[in-house]
Protein backbone atom coordinates (compact mmCIF):
# COMPACT_ATOMS: atom_id res chain seq x y z
CA UNK A 1 0.00 0.00 0.00
CA UNK A 2 1.26 3.63 -0.57
CA UNK A 3 0.37 6.55 1.15
CA UNK A 4 -1.43 9.68 -0.20
CA UNK A 5 2.06 11.47 0.33
CA UNK A 6 4.25 9.02 -1.88
CA UNK A 7 2.03 8.91 -4.64
CA UNK A 8 1.68 13.15 -4.87
CA UNK A 9 5.88 12.97 -3.98
CA UNK A 10 5.94 10.62 -7.56
CA UNK A 11 3.04 12.53 -9.61
CA UNK A 12 5.25 15.67 -8.27
CA UNK A 13 8.43 13.98 -10.62
CA UNK A 14 6.46 12.83 -13.71
CA UNK A 15 5.22 16.35 -13.61
CA UNK A 16 8.90 17.68 -13.49
CA UNK A 17 9.81 15.86 -16.21
CA UNK A 18 6.78 16.56 -17.93
CA UNK A 19 7.79 20.32 -17.72
CA UNK A 20 11.18 19.74 -19.13
CA UNK A 21 10.05 18.66 -22.29
CA UNK A 22 9.15 22.37 -23.73
CA UNK A 23 13.04 22.98 -23.14
CA UNK A 24 14.19 19.43 -24.32
CA UNK A 25 12.12 20.43 -27.85
CA UNK A 26 13.71 23.94 -27.80
CA UNK A 27 17.24 22.74 -27.30
CA UNK A 28 17.20 19.86 -29.61
CA UNK A 29 20.41 19.38 -31.86
CA UNK A 30 21.94 22.57 -30.09
CA UNK A 31 25.25 22.64 -28.48
CA UNK A 32 26.05 24.00 -24.95
CA UNK A 33 29.74 25.16 -24.21
CA UNK A 34 30.04 24.73 -20.40
CA UNK A 35 33.05 25.50 -18.48
CA UNK A 36 33.21 23.52 -15.31
CA UNK A 37 35.12 25.93 -12.93
CA UNK A 38 38.21 24.91 -11.05
CA UNK A 39 36.77 25.87 -7.32
CA UNK A 40 33.09 23.98 -8.47
CA UNK A 41 34.86 21.08 -9.26
CA UNK A 42 36.22 20.23 -5.44
CA UNK A 43 33.13 18.40 -4.10
CA UNK A 44 33.44 14.45 -5.20
CA UNK A 45 29.79 14.06 -5.11
CA UNK A 46 28.90 17.53 -7.19
CA UNK A 47 31.03 15.90 -9.88
CA UNK A 48 29.18 12.75 -9.57
CA UNK A 49 25.70 15.28 -10.27
CA UNK A 50 28.39 17.23 -12.96
CA UNK A 51 28.80 14.10 -14.99
CA UNK A 52 25.03 12.49 -14.85
CA UNK A 53 23.80 16.08 -15.69
CA UNK A 54 26.30 16.00 -18.43
CA UNK A 55 25.17 12.88 -19.87
CA UNK A 56 21.40 14.02 -19.32
CA UNK A 57 21.90 16.80 -21.98
CA UNK A 58 23.42 14.76 -24.61
CA UNK A 59 20.92 11.78 -23.94
CA UNK A 60 18.08 14.47 -24.83
CA UNK A 61 19.82 15.42 -28.16
CA UNK A 62 21.43 18.63 -26.98
CA UNK A 63 25.63 18.53 -27.75
CA UNK A 64 26.88 19.34 -24.64
CA UNK A 65 31.37 20.54 -24.83
CA UNK A 66 33.39 20.53 -21.30
CA UNK A 67 35.88 22.81 -21.06
CA UNK A 68 37.32 22.21 -17.68
CA UNK A 69 39.19 24.84 -15.48
CA UNK A 70 41.74 23.25 -12.91
CA UNK A 71 43.14 26.76 -10.65
CA UNK A 72 43.06 24.90 -7.09
CA UNK A 73 44.34 21.78 -8.06
CA UNK A 74 47.47 23.79 -9.96
CA UNK A 75 47.62 26.00 -6.83
CA UNK A 76 48.08 22.85 -4.55
CA UNK A 77 50.66 21.35 -6.63
CA UNK A 78 52.60 24.36 -7.16
CA UNK A 79 52.45 24.28 -3.45
CA UNK A 80 54.05 20.83 -3.22
CA UNK A 81 56.46 21.85 -5.38
CA UNK A 82 57.46 24.52 -3.67
CA UNK A 83 56.91 26.96 -7.02
CA UNK A 84 55.71 30.37 -6.50
CA UNK A 85 52.83 31.62 -8.23
CA UNK A 86 50.68 35.54 -8.58
CA UNK A 87 47.36 36.63 -10.28
CA UNK A 88 47.25 39.74 -12.53
CA UNK A 89 43.55 40.41 -12.93
CA UNK A 90 42.54 36.76 -12.45
CA UNK A 91 45.18 35.68 -14.80
CA UNK A 92 47.98 33.44 -13.23
CA UNK A 93 51.18 34.65 -14.40
CA UNK A 94 52.96 31.56 -15.69
CA UNK A 95 56.85 31.08 -16.26
CA UNK A 96 58.27 28.01 -18.23
CA UNK A 97 58.53 26.31 -14.72
CA UNK A 98 55.01 26.62 -13.87
CA UNK A 99 53.06 26.22 -17.48
CA UNK A 100 54.58 22.74 -17.36
CA UNK A 101 52.91 22.13 -13.94
CA UNK A 102 49.73 23.66 -15.20
CA UNK A 103 49.92 21.52 -18.64
CA UNK A 104 50.72 18.51 -16.02
CA UNK A 105 47.38 19.23 -14.42
CA UNK A 106 45.23 20.06 -16.56
CA UNK A 107 45.87 17.84 -19.31
CA UNK A 108 47.27 15.05 -17.08
CA UNK A 109 45.38 14.89 -14.37
CA UNK A 110 41.76 16.44 -14.32
CA UNK A 111 41.22 15.67 -17.78
CA UNK A 112 41.18 12.26 -17.47
CA UNK A 113 39.30 12.51 -13.89
CA UNK A 114 36.36 14.49 -15.67
CA UNK A 115 36.53 12.11 -18.37
CA UNK A 116 36.34 8.63 -15.86
CA UNK A 117 33.90 10.36 -13.78
CA UNK A 118 31.73 10.73 -17.11
CA UNK A 119 32.44 7.50 -18.46
CA UNK A 120 31.86 5.74 -15.04
CA UNK A 121 28.37 6.83 -15.09
CA UNK A 122 27.19 5.77 -17.89
CA UNK A 123 28.44 7.97 -20.79
CA UNK A 124 31.33 8.68 -23.25
CA UNK A 125 33.73 11.10 -22.98
CA UNK A 126 36.90 12.30 -24.53
CA UNK A 127 39.46 14.30 -23.30
CA UNK A 128 41.26 16.85 -25.36
CA UNK A 129 43.94 19.40 -24.85
CA UNK A 130 44.00 22.30 -27.04
CA UNK A 131 46.86 20.98 -28.37
CA UNK A 132 45.62 18.13 -30.04
CA UNK A 133 44.74 18.42 -33.65
CA UNK A 134 45.74 22.21 -33.16
CA UNK A 135 42.34 22.41 -31.69
CA UNK A 136 43.67 26.04 -29.90
CA UNK A 137 45.81 27.74 -31.87
CA UNK A 138 47.03 31.01 -28.98
CA UNK A 139 49.52 33.78 -28.38
CA UNK A 140 50.46 35.44 -25.77
CA UNK A 141 48.25 37.62 -23.62
CA UNK A 142 49.69 41.33 -23.70
CA UNK A 143 48.42 43.78 -20.65
CA UNK A 144 48.98 46.91 -19.42
CA UNK A 145 47.60 48.03 -15.91
CA UNK A 146 47.56 51.70 -15.37
CA UNK A 147 47.46 53.57 -11.69
CA UNK A 148 44.25 55.37 -11.43
CA UNK A 149 46.05 58.52 -10.00
CA UNK A 150 48.60 58.25 -13.14
CA UNK A 151 48.32 57.95 -16.90
CA UNK A 152 51.52 55.83 -17.28
CA UNK A 153 50.68 52.65 -18.86
CA UNK A 154 53.22 49.30 -17.59
CA UNK A 155 53.38 46.66 -19.54
CA UNK A 156 52.86 43.35 -17.58
CA UNK A 157 54.69 40.22 -18.31
CA UNK A 158 52.55 36.91 -17.65
CA UNK A 159 54.91 34.81 -19.11
CA UNK A 160 52.91 31.96 -21.06
CA UNK A 161 49.37 32.99 -20.43
CA UNK A 162 47.84 32.53 -23.84
CA UNK A 163 44.94 34.09 -25.77
CA UNK A 164 42.83 31.40 -28.53
CA UNK A 165 43.63 32.77 -31.87
CA UNK A 166 41.63 30.14 -33.54
CA UNK A 167 39.59 27.29 -32.84
CA UNK A 168 39.46 24.43 -35.36
CA UNK A 169 35.96 23.91 -35.10
CA UNK A 170 36.22 20.82 -37.43
CA UNK A 171 37.52 18.67 -34.43
CA UNK A 172 34.66 19.25 -32.42
CA UNK A 173 31.95 18.62 -35.37
CA UNK A 174 31.90 15.30 -35.61
CA UNK A 175 31.32 14.62 -31.95
CA UNK A 176 27.71 16.03 -32.53
CA UNK A 177 26.60 13.02 -34.80
CA UNK A 178 27.67 10.71 -32.07
CA UNK A 179 27.25 9.65 -28.26
CA UNK A 180 30.69 10.99 -27.39
CA UNK A 181 31.17 14.36 -25.11
CA UNK A 182 34.49 16.32 -25.75
CA UNK A 183 35.86 16.93 -22.63
CA UNK A 184 38.53 19.90 -23.18
CA UNK A 185 41.27 21.21 -21.40
CA UNK A 186 42.55 24.89 -21.63
CA UNK A 187 45.74 24.43 -22.88
CA UNK A 188 46.62 26.49 -26.24
CA UNK A 189 49.57 25.95 -28.95
CA UNK A 190 51.58 29.07 -30.11
CA UNK A 191 53.00 29.79 -33.69
CA UNK A 192 56.29 28.56 -32.33
CA UNK A 193 55.06 25.40 -30.63
CA UNK A 194 54.94 27.17 -26.98
CA UNK A 195 52.45 26.03 -24.52
CA UNK A 196 50.28 28.24 -22.99
CA UNK A 197 47.94 28.52 -20.17
CA UNK A 198 44.92 30.05 -21.28
CA UNK A 199 41.97 30.81 -18.41
CA UNK A 200 39.61 28.40 -18.98
CA UNK A 201 36.47 30.94 -19.63
CA UNK A 202 38.15 32.27 -22.16
CA UNK A 203 38.93 28.88 -23.90
CA UNK A 204 35.23 28.24 -23.24
CA UNK A 205 34.20 31.37 -24.77
CA UNK A 206 36.26 31.17 -28.09
CA UNK A 207 34.93 27.76 -28.43
CA UNK A 208 31.53 28.56 -27.99
CA UNK A 209 31.79 31.51 -30.73
CA UNK A 210 33.98 28.94 -33.24
CA UNK A 211 31.09 26.00 -32.76
CA UNK A 212 27.99 28.46 -33.01
CA UNK A 213 27.20 26.78 -29.12
CA UNK A 214 23.43 28.25 -28.52
CA UNK A 215 24.68 28.82 -24.78
CA UNK A 216 27.66 29.24 -22.62
CA UNK A 217 27.32 28.12 -19.39
CA UNK A 218 29.85 29.25 -16.76
CA UNK A 219 29.81 26.95 -13.37
CA UNK A 220 32.00 28.44 -10.68
CA UNK A 221 31.82 29.28 -7.16
CA UNK A 222 29.66 32.43 -6.37
CA UNK A 223 26.10 32.67 -7.12
CA UNK A 224 26.73 34.75 -10.02
CA UNK A 225 27.44 38.07 -10.20
CA UNK A 226 26.85 39.84 -6.89
CA UNK A 227 26.51 43.69 -7.14
CA UNK A 228 28.37 46.28 -4.22
CA UNK A 229 25.92 44.99 -1.83
CA UNK A 230 26.82 41.37 -2.88
CA UNK A 231 23.20 40.88 -4.11
CA UNK A 232 23.00 38.43 -7.39
CA UNK A 233 22.51 40.59 -10.52
CA UNK A 234 20.38 37.91 -12.34
CA UNK A 235 20.52 39.70 -15.91
CA UNK A 236 23.08 41.84 -17.67
CA UNK A 237 22.94 43.27 -21.10
CA UNK A 238 26.55 44.19 -22.56
CA UNK A 239 26.25 47.46 -21.62
CA UNK A 240 25.63 46.70 -18.30
CA UNK A 241 28.73 44.20 -17.91
CA UNK A 242 30.79 46.69 -19.01
CA UNK A 243 29.85 49.33 -16.44
CA UNK A 244 30.13 46.55 -13.70
CA UNK A 245 33.75 46.32 -14.84
CA UNK A 246 34.75 49.92 -15.04
CA UNK A 247 33.18 50.62 -11.92
CA UNK A 248 34.97 47.71 -10.18
CA UNK A 249 32.35 45.92 -8.82
CA UNK A 250 33.39 43.08 -10.81
CA UNK A 251 37.43 42.30 -10.16
CA UNK A 252 39.94 39.04 -9.83
CA UNK A 253 38.62 35.79 -11.22
CA UNK A 254 34.93 37.37 -12.23
CA UNK A 255 37.01 39.92 -14.89
CA UNK A 256 37.95 37.02 -17.52
CA UNK A 257 34.18 35.12 -17.32
CA UNK A 258 32.88 38.96 -18.21
CA UNK A 259 34.98 39.38 -20.91
CA UNK A 260 34.24 35.76 -21.89
CA UNK A 261 30.19 36.16 -21.77
CA UNK A 262 30.73 39.79 -23.77
CA UNK A 263 32.56 38.72 -26.63
CA UNK A 264 30.60 35.41 -26.69
CA UNK A 265 27.36 36.89 -26.83
CA UNK A 266 28.94 39.41 -29.48
CA UNK A 267 29.99 36.42 -31.55
CA UNK A 268 26.50 35.07 -31.72
CA UNK A 269 26.12 33.15 -28.82
CA UNK A 270 22.55 33.31 -27.90
CA UNK A 271 23.66 34.04 -23.97
CA UNK A 272 25.80 33.35 -21.45
CA UNK A 273 25.11 32.18 -17.81
CA UNK A 274 27.38 32.45 -14.71
CA UNK A 275 25.99 29.92 -12.66
CA UNK A 276 26.50 28.31 -9.00
CA UNK A 277 28.20 25.23 -9.67
CA UNK A 278 28.25 24.47 -5.83
CA UNK A 279 24.37 23.62 -6.55
CA UNK A 280 23.14 20.06 -7.09
CA UNK A 281 21.66 19.98 -10.48
CA UNK A 282 22.41 23.59 -11.80
CA UNK A 283 22.61 22.92 -15.30
CA UNK A 284 19.63 21.13 -15.06
CA UNK A 285 17.34 24.01 -13.27
CA UNK A 286 19.03 26.64 -15.55
CA UNK A 287 18.47 24.09 -18.58
CA UNK A 288 15.11 22.70 -18.23
CA UNK A 289 13.29 24.62 -15.58
CA UNK A 290 11.78 28.45 -15.62
CA UNK A 291 14.14 29.31 -12.94
CA UNK A 292 16.58 30.36 -14.09
CA UNK A 293 19.63 30.75 -11.27
CA UNK A 294 22.66 32.62 -11.66
CA UNK A 295 24.02 35.67 -13.94
CA UNK A 296 22.67 35.93 -17.71
CA UNK A 297 24.66 37.88 -20.27
CA UNK A 298 22.85 38.58 -23.56
CA UNK A 299 23.32 41.35 -26.04
CA UNK A 300 20.99 44.31 -24.89
P1 LIG B 1 36.75 29.82 -11.15
O1 LIG B 1 37.69 28.79 -10.64
O2 LIG B 1 35.33 29.32 -11.15
O3 LIG B 1 37.16 30.43 -12.47
P2 LIG B 1 37.60 32.35 -9.97
O4 LIG B 1 38.12 32.43 -8.58
O5 LIG B 1 38.55 32.49 -11.08
O6 LIG B 1 36.74 31.00 -10.06
O7 LIG B 1 36.48 33.48 -10.17
C1 LIG B 1 35.37 33.59 -9.30
C2 LIG B 1 35.65 34.62 -8.20
O8 LIG B 1 35.52 35.94 -8.70
C3 LIG B 1 34.70 34.60 -7.05
O9 LIG B 1 34.96 33.57 -6.14
C4 LIG B 1 34.90 35.98 -6.44
O10 LIG B 1 35.91 35.95 -5.46
C5 LIG B 1 35.44 36.82 -7.58
N1 LIG B 1 34.61 37.99 -7.89
C6 LIG B 1 35.09 39.21 -8.18
N2 LIG B 1 34.11 40.10 -8.42
C7 LIG B 1 32.94 39.43 -8.26
C8 LIG B 1 31.56 39.82 -8.37
N3 LIG B 1 31.18 41.08 -8.68
N4 LIG B 1 30.63 38.86 -8.17
C9 LIG B 1 30.98 37.59 -7.86
N5 LIG B 1 32.27 37.17 -7.74
C10 LIG B 1 33.26 38.08 -7.93
MG1 LIG C 1 38.96 31.56 -12.89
Amino acid sequence: MTSKDDRDAWLAKAKTLSDALPYMRRYFGETFVVKYGGHAMGDPELAKLFARDVILLKQVGINPIVVHGGGPQIGAMLERLRIKSSFVDGLRVTDQETVEIVEMVLSGSINKQIVAEINHAGGRALGLSGKDGNLIRARKVRRTSRKTDSNIEKILDLGFVGEPTRVDSSILEPFEKTDIIPVIAPIGIGAKGETFNINADTAAGAIAAAVGATRLLLLTDVDGVLDKKDKLIPEMTVKTARARMDDGTVHGGMIPKIETCISAVKKGVDAAVILDGRLPHVLLLEIFTEHGVGTLIRAE
